[in-house]
């Protein structure tokens, strides 16, 4: 299949996802995950129309950032970011999805040029025990949020997750509940919140019908990663 092929095939189900719900499509987001995918490959979906991309490994990242500057695209950092990173990403990004950390978001508001428009930023979520996904307990929640809103050079813009690796549905919609609680107290507390970013290829209808305003999808568009024996991509 081609990739003008996938990309309706995927606009036809997140379309059908939110009419089921009564959501308007237009209020889901489409954020292209191109970790792995080549220059030439994002320029190809840049030309029908696809606008913002995400991004997990920094170095990778900022080629193709670079390779693309004549198109006028919005890039989401979206991967764990170590503390000695994080100059390159204020100085490469739109958006960072995953701040699970006071010292990240202080250091990138630090670091964010002042010629450059704010950072859009969105914490990170742990929504349950499983380790190793990154992201904060509900509780943490209001502290830091707190904290990264009183930082110049940043905008809190809302929430991200990635939710457990598992197929059970019961599981997945309890998840993307809680999270969208915890979305609509945050935004009655700060008037810059307007994004909860949840859903990928195996999920996203049913982000969607929950509540989801922003879904990262990867293999649904440009096909199967090759997952290389020394990588985790
Ligand atoms: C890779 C990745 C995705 C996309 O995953 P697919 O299953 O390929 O859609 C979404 N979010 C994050 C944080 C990722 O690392």
């Amino acid at each position: 299949m081609d990739i003008e092929t996938r990309k309706e095939h995927l606009d036809r189900r997140i379309n059908s996802a939110a009419r089921r719900v009564g959501r308007e499509p237009s209020e889901i987001k489409l954020l292209a995950v191109s970790k792995t995918r080549s220059a030439e490959t994002i320029r190809a979906l840049a030309a029908l129309g696809q606008h913002a991309f995400g991004e997990n490994y920094l170095q990778e990242a900022v080629d193709k950032i670079n390779q693309l500057d004549d198109l006028d695209l919005e890039w989401h950092f979206i991967g764990q970011m170590q503390r000695n990173k994080t100059a390159a990403v204020a100085e490469n990004f739109d958006w960072v999805q995953s701040i699970d950390r006071l010292v990240i978001a202080e250091r990138l508001s630090a670091q964010r040029p002042a010629n450059m428009d704010e950072l859009n930023v969105c914490i990170q979520m742990r929504m349950s025990d499983e380790a190793g996904k990154g992201g904060i307990a509900p509780e943490a929640l209001f502290p830091l949020a707190d904290a990264i809103n009183s930082l110049p050079g940043l905008v809190l813009r809302g929430l991200m997750t990635i939710p457990e690796n598992t197929t059970e549905i019961d599981r997945l919609k309890r998840i993307f509940r809680k999270m969208n609680s915890l979305y609509s107290r945050l935004k009655t507390r700060y008037d810059t919140v307007d994004t909860l970013s949840m859903g990928m290829t195996s999920d996203f209808e049913l982000a969607i019908e929950e509540g989801s305003t922003m879904i990262r999808v990867g293999t649904a568009l440009f096909g199967p990663r090759n997952h290389g024996k020394s990588s985790i991509r």
